[in-house]
């Protein structure tokens, strides 16, 4: 008799037990972002939502919300739930650039599948030659840099005699490839164009998690257009590079991230859908 009642203590207390348990996942699944550092450190870290394999398989919504990911970053490139057109975060202001040409403030509550923010703190500033295209800025960076091995937040402030961008239109599910979206995207050229280009240049090793070499999105000064940077032409410009080696990611934990087979991600179709 007696050891019976110690049984069925045992088993109550392992029954509270799971249910707790069960209850705890439950919430970890809610909050994505979980690391909160503080200190300048906190300042020189990239964070990267998701991965650019994901997206390409058609990964296209996110639990990180904009609210949250503001706390992580000023400054940065990325996308919308549902692949709703371009971010730029600039000055801690998020824009989202629609496949229609039109520009909004991102709400807080809205959410990203997609997004690389950094509180952007310039070490070098350089000045760059007026006739120089998006291949010559890489090139002249390129060579500019301490080492390839690290990541860079890069801003171009300046008018650019050319500036040639493009936007994703919204996805409706069963979402398509990136490759398939891409096909449809609307191009938008600027003649003579006041603004900023705001992205990374990743190292090569980062291959399906981000995009190796350079990501850049452009917006117009007057923050009413602008895109993912296709192409380019300088008239007076300055680019500034803010040296980061820190970087945090958060991966979606949602079912279509952890469904999605991310095992063979080539380099040429991120090539082919983001340059
Ligand atoms: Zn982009």
């Amino acid at each position: 008799m007696k050891i019976n009642k110690i049984v069925w203590f045992f088993i109550a207390i392992l029954f509270i037990a799971s249910i707790y348990g069960a209850y705890t996942l439950g919430t970890q699944k809610e909050e994505n972002l979980l690391y909160t550092p503080e200190g300048l450190e906190y300042q020189e870290t990239l964070t990267q939502v998701s991965t650019i394999g994901a997206l390409l398989n058609g990964v296209y919504d996110g639990g990180v919300s904009f609210g949250d990911l503001k706390r992580y970053g000023d400054f940065g490139i990325g996308t919308f739930n549902g692949l709703d057109g371009e971010m730029v975060a600039l000055d801690g202001e998020f824009y989202q650039i629609k496949s229609d040409g039109s520009v909004y403030k991102v709400k807080d509550s809205m959410k990203t599948p997609f997004a690389n923010v950094t509180f952007f703190d310039g070490d070098r500033e350089v000045k760059l030659d007026e006739g120089m295209n998006y291949e010559d800025i890489r090139d002249f960076i390129d060579d500019m840099i301490p080492t390839k091995n690290i990541f860079y937040a890069i801003k171009i402030d300046g008018t650019f005699s050319y500036v040639k961008t493009r936007s994703v239109p919204k996805q409706v599910k069963p979402y398509p490839p990136l490759a398939e979206v891409t096909k449809d995207q609307s191009i938008f050229e600027f003649n003579d164009a006041k603004g900023t280009i705001v992205g990374f240049r990743s190292p090569s090793y980062v291959g399906g998690m981000n995009v190796p070499g350079y990501h850049l999105h452009f917006i117009t000064e007057d923050r009413r257009a602008g895109g993912h940077l296709l192409e380019v032409k300088v008239k007076d410009a300055n680019a500034t590079m803010d040296y980061t080696s820190d970087l945090f990611m958060v991966l979606p934990s949602e079912d279509d991230f952890y469904r999605v087979d991310l095992t063979n991600i080539k380099e040429e179709e991120v090539e082919k859908v983001e340059k």
